[in-house]
């Protein structure tokens, strides 16, 4: 994706909002972008990377501002789609003085715009940004926010597994079928866990071999080295790590009949979703099954902590899931462009009813 200026990208993809905040007392830049507020106040985590270029940030917050828009409208949760990228070395230790302005800035924008983790940041850094404005999504339960989300993101990729299984193999229940988790970081341990408990055999790979052998001594995985992940004869193929992980030099080598995991933008580009299709692979696309912590944080915004009713949302995944393959199914479509319809057609329809507001 290349932008030939920033008001013909955002023309395009009908982003209604960017801003650039600096101070050069701190070296403090950070993009927020806000895709858009048709559905509710635009949330979204920061991001802090360093980037090649200043255009590099900029595209980098628009493309993920509009992925979080898509993600909460096929969830059904009633927020936009928004993001901030502060343009710094993750590894900065000035953390109270970086987040707090950003804090700062947020609040200026009173409400439009919430946010949360990401790449880079921490719910600590959370702590610093919400010392200076309340719209912070992810939060410490101390304050007020349901702490830690990998768990019922998890939760939720396990629901989206079941309705692939279930469209793929007649049956839901996941017991005795292998998964290759790629990645068994927050989510994908969390992932790892759960599938044991429902009795799954599970395949785990990570580049941190620490984390590999924590889990194979809690529970009875199989190691794979990250190389070999690919390889893994699985019925499911997890990604829990980076994007882009399905791709020309991968696709050949998959071993599965569903790829279903926690990652963001697995796909390197949406050929590589067609190319799924035809192998006759299953793509449970990843902002649907990956919702399940974005879905219990916008819960609790509406009506407090409530880690049950949080899980019953968080269920409805499945439902989600369901929908999309259907969908696809009807109109000869892959799964990856099925979910892109699905969200697209609730926006329109909700922009319409918005017409009408006082
Ligand atoms: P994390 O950083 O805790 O875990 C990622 C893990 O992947 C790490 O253990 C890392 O060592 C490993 N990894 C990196 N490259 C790898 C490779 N090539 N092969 C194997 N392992 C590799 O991150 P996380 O919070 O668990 O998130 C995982 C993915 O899920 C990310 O893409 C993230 O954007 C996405 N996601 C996370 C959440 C959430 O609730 N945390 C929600 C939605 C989406």
């Amino acid at each position: 994706m290349k932008m030939d200026g920033i008001f013909g990208y955002m023309q395009k993809y009908k982003h209604e909002n960017l801003f650039l905040c600096q101070d050069e007392k701190w070296d403090f830049k950070a993009v927020i972008a806000v895709h858009s507020t048709i559905l509710g106040p635009a949330a979204g985590g920061t991001r802090m990377w360093q980037y090649d270029s200043e255009m590099a940030a900029v595209e980098d917050a628009l493309r993920l501002s509009r992925g979080m828009t898509y993600k909460y409208a096929a969830a059904g949760v009633n927020m936009g789609g928004g993001k901030a990228v502060l343009i710094a070395d993750p590894k900065r230790k000035d953390r109270e003085v970086l987040f707090r302005t950003l804090g700062r800035f947020i609040d200026r924008l009173g409400g439009k715009f919430y946010t949360g983790e990401d790449v880079g940041t921490t719910l600590e850094d959370m702590e610093y940004i919400h010392m200076e404005t309340p719209y912070v999504i992810t939060l410490p339960q101390y304050l007020g926010g349901v702490g830690p989300i990998s768990p019922l993101t998890a939760f939720g990729v396990i629901q989206g597994m079941r309705a692939c299984a279930q469209a793929v193999f007649g049956s839901d229940d996941l017991q005795g079928m292998t998964v290759a988790v790629q990645g068994v970081g927050s989510v994908g341990s969390s992932l790892v866990e759960q599938l044991i408990q429902i009795r799954a055999r599970v395949v785990v790979a990570d580049i941190d071999a620490e984390k590999v052998n924590a889990l194979a001594d809690r529970f009875a995985v199989e190691k794979a080295s990250p190389e070999e992940i690919y390889d893994v004869a699985c019925e499911i193929f997890a990604p829990c790590a980076l994007g882009a992980i399905i791709n020309d030099e991968t696709l050949p080598r998959l071993k599965c009949k569903i790829v279903c995991g926690a990652a963001n933008n697995q796909l390197a580009e949406e050929r590589h979703g067609d190319a799924l299709a035809q192998m006759g692979i299953l793509y449970g696309p990843d902002y649907i099954v990956n919702a399940g912590g974005a879905i219990y944080d916008g819960d609790r915004l509406i009506g407090g902590v409530n880690l049950e009713r949080g899980r019953q949302k968080v269920a409805r995944i499945y439902q989600t899931t369901e929908r999309v393959i259907l969908l696809a199914k009807s109109r000869g479509i892959p799964t990856y462009r099925a979910a892109d319809l699905m969200a697209e057609e609730r926006i329109e329809a909700l922009r319409h009813l918005k017409r009408y507001q006082a």
